[in-house]
């Protein structure tokens, strides 16, 4: 059936021919077709609904909000109230003390924002020649120009030209390659690091022991700022704790986020900014970046909403679960003869490599018959980034589909 709506990321002809997965609604870990048929949802929409589908308490209070005033401005020394009172609440949870909030639309607006804001800083403290910034191989850091340049997909770079001047990549599980870039082009030519904790969209690969800490410590000793993108792994999805970098004592000078900040119920990003970084805009110089819909007030109030779940349900020690449930019940498909390898172990995400990418979206149409909704990240690999509210039974309902389906 021809649709006016061009999909993102998608072989627009194959759609036009086999039609779109229209989505009605959805209920905690289920979601269900314009057909009502029921799906298990294995991917949380983009990696985002921590809290699961069909909360009304955000709802609820996004119209109380739009029913107050829908948004105004954060720019200059305007604030909506609830705007102001979301920025406190999430400096308490910061991993670095003393962080300031710089809000966006969503995840490539932050790591675009923090981009800038990486190259400005070096400016501003008398560094001007500090402009390299460096990403890893498969990282994905959003569509925005800085994002797409710094990210580690050469496909989703390719036919735009040069997208942004020094931008370097480096291995994506090997400290010592950042070492010899470092060696090469110099730090006093860098000015930033990028990296998910978990590579996520590039494929669902998980950290060799002792990396992060390894990078963060290579960023300290030759004064680059390390920039954690937490846009996944945010607000509870690494296991156990708010953010990758509270668990793994990142103290990122940056760590950009968005999707769980409000579990997708509105778009809505947020930075944080090292009191480091944040300190020669507060002491003259000033910073000409914003987005009009940054801190958006009816975005504040879902994100209030949504912090106020995860914290009332436990809902971080619910992903901690699921980090270990993920583990147990997807690490046997491993033995399938079309799998190569299951990726689980850390948080609440996981990935079921096919042998064949070839099979990728076939496989996830099959899938659909067996009544998962899934989806093919990086090169073959089966996304698992489930709600935090799905059950253990869930979880073995979700495999049991992922076998079936394998045949
Ligand atoms: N960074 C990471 C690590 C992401 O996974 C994504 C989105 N999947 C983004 C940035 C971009 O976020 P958005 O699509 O909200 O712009």
């Amino acid at each position: 059936m021809a649709s006016a709506l061009w999909h993102g990321f998608a072989d627009m002809g194959a759609v036009e021919k086999n039609g779109a997965f229209v989505v009605s609604r959805g209920e905690g870990a289920y979601i269900w077709d314009s057909q009502d048929n029921r799906y298990l949802d294995a991917t949380a929409g983009l990696w985002f609904t921590n809290v699961g589908h069909g909360r009304t308490e955000i709802a609820d209070a996004v119209a109380a909000q739009l029913s107050k005033i829908a948004h105004f401005s954060n720019f200059g020394d305007f604030v909506p109230e609830t705007t102001q009172a979301l920025a406190e609440r999430l400096a308490k949870i910061a991993p670095v003390a003393g962080s300031k909030i710089f809000f966006t639309s969503g995840g490539s607006d932050s790591v675009d924002t923090a981009a800038k804001l990486a190259r400005r800083y070096w400016h501003e403290v008398g560094q001007p020649d500090k402009n390299i910034i460096v990403g890893r191989q498969k990282a994905y850091h959003g569509m925005h120009v800085a994002g797409t340049a710094l990210a580690g997909i050469p496909v989703n770079r390719e036919g735009y030209g040069e997208l942004m001047a020094d931008a370097a990549t480096v291995g994506w599980d090997d400290a010592k390659s950042l070492l010899e870039l470092i060696e090469k082009v110099g730090a006093n030519k860098i000015a930033a690091f990028f990296a998910e904790p978990i590579i996520g969209a590039g494929g669902v690969y998980l950290p060799p022991e002792g990396y992060l800490a390894e990078v963060r410590d290579i960023c300290r000793e030759h004064d680059i700022l390390f920039v954690v993108d937490e846009v996944v792994t945010g607000f509870g999805r690494i296991g156990g704790e708010w953010f990758a970098s509270t668990r793994f004592d990142l103290q990122p000078d940056m760590m950009t986020t968005a999707k769980g900040l409000t579990s997708g119920y509105v778009p809505m990003g947020a930075v944080f900014i090292a009191p480091r970084v944040a300190e020669p805009f507060y002491n003259g110089a000033w910073w000409r970046h914003g987005y009009t819909y940054g801190g958006h007030a009816g975005a504040a109030a879902a994100a209030m909403a949504n912090l106020d779940i995860l914290e009332r349900e436990n809902l971080l020690a619910e992903s901690k679960r699921l980090e270990a449930s993920l583990h147990t019940h997807l690490q046997p498909l491993a033995e399938h003869p079309r799998v190569s390898e299951v990726r689980s172990g850390l948080g609440a995400v996981a990935a079921v490599q096919l042998a064949d990418p070839a099979e990728a979206l076939p496989f996830v149409k099959t899938l659909r018959e067996h009544g998962i909704s899934g989806r093919a990240a990086g090169q073959g690999a089966m996304q698992i980034s489930p709600t935090f509210v799905m059950t253990d039974d869930q979880v073995a309902e979700m495999a049991a589909g992922i076998l079936a389906a394998l045949g």
